[in-house]
């Protein structure tokens, strides 16, 4: 298969090939920046899973279990304000956006303006969903408009 970054600036690759380095020298002292990262969308998700921490607190809250579970109090929605300062930050040597973590990135309705910005700096995106959730036309296009998937796996 034949490589296909669509990071062009040579400061990404510098960084990458040194964040490698410090990785196979064990570095204690890090100075490269993330190559990728993954980053929640939504904290939140409508499943109950029982192997995820967002989905047995789903569970415990449903069987009302609320003095033996320690829940969060502070689950929100990546807002755009956070994720441009994010993108201000790393996104010149960011190759590739994880946006799924511990919730479902479906429910944060703002997800299609990251995918655009961050194809908009060069950074590839991935979105796993658990496509449990009524989706329109209208909102599978609007997510698929600025998807460019990666074609070549940078971890
Ligand atoms: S975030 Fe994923 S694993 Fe967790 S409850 Fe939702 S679908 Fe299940």
């Amino acid at each position: 298969m034949a490589l296909a970054f669509k990071k062009r600036n040579r400061s990404a690759f510098t960084n990458f090939l040194r964040s490698k380095y410090e990785m196979l020298t064990a570095a204690e002292k890090v100075s490269t920046l993330p190559y990728y990262i993954s980053l929640d969308p939504s904290d939140t998700c409508q499943l109950l899973c029982p192997t995820c921490p967002t989905g047995i607190e789903n569970e415990s809250k449903k069987q009302k279990n609320a003095l033996t579970t320690l829940y969060r109090s502070d689950r929100k929605k990546l807002s755009l304000e956070l994720f441009d300062s994010v993108l201000e930050e790393l996104a010149d040597q960011l190759f590739l956006i994880m946006f799924y973590n511990y919730g479902e990135p479906l429910l944060n309705p703002r997800l299609h303006e990251f995918i655009a910005k961050a194809t908009d700096r060069d950074i590839a995106t991935e979105v796993h969903s658990n496509l449990s959730l009524p989706l329109s036309d209208q909102r599978i296009e609007q997510l698929l408009k600025r998807w460019d998937w990666p074609t070549q796996r940078i971890d």
